[in-house]
C-alpha cells in the first residue's frame, strides 16, 4: 500500500487522497491580454516528466486540504510533501531533470 504524508495529518493510505494535477502553475494575472494560444497553454499544457514531478494532492477523505508533493513518476515514491505557500523540501530544490532522449522535447515542468 502506498502511504502519502499529508502535511496536516501525517502519513495516511493513498486511498484517502485525490490527485489534483501538476503543481506550481500560476494563473496569469492579466488574462484579457493573453492570446488564445497563451490561454490554451495555461489551461491545457502540462509537463509529463519521466522522474520527479511537482504535483498537487488533496486529502479528500481526511482534512480536505490541498498540498504540494514531489513524486517520482517511475517509482511512485513521494520525495516530500509541503503545505501550499510553504517552503518545499530539500529534495525539491536539488532535483535533477533527466536528460531527454534524442528527438524528444525537454519540457520545463518543475521550474515554474
Ligand atoms: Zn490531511
Amino acid at each position: 500500500m502506498l502511504i502519502i504524508d499529508c502535511p496536516f495529518c501525517g502519513p495516511r493510505a493513498e486511498s484517502e487522497f485525490a490527485y489534483g494535477g501538476e503543481g506550481g502553475i500560476a494563473r496569469p494575472l492579466a488574462t484579457e491580454t493573453l492570446t488564445d494560444e497563451q490561454w490554451g497553454d495555461y489551461v491545457f499544457m502540462r509537463s509529463n516528466p519521466k522522474g520527479l514531478h511537482h504535483e498537487q494532492w488533496r486529502h479528500a477523505s481526511g482534512c480536505g486540504k490541498w498540498f504540494n508533493a514531489l513524486r517520482d513518476t517511475l517509482t511512485y515514491r513521494f520525495h516530500g510533501t509541503w503545505k501550499i505557500g510553504a517552503e518545499p523540501p530539500e529534495a525539491f530544490t536539488r532535483r535533477v531533470q533527466p536528460a531527454a532522449p534524442v528527438g524528444e522535447t525537454v519540457v520545463e515542468g518543475l521550474a515554474r
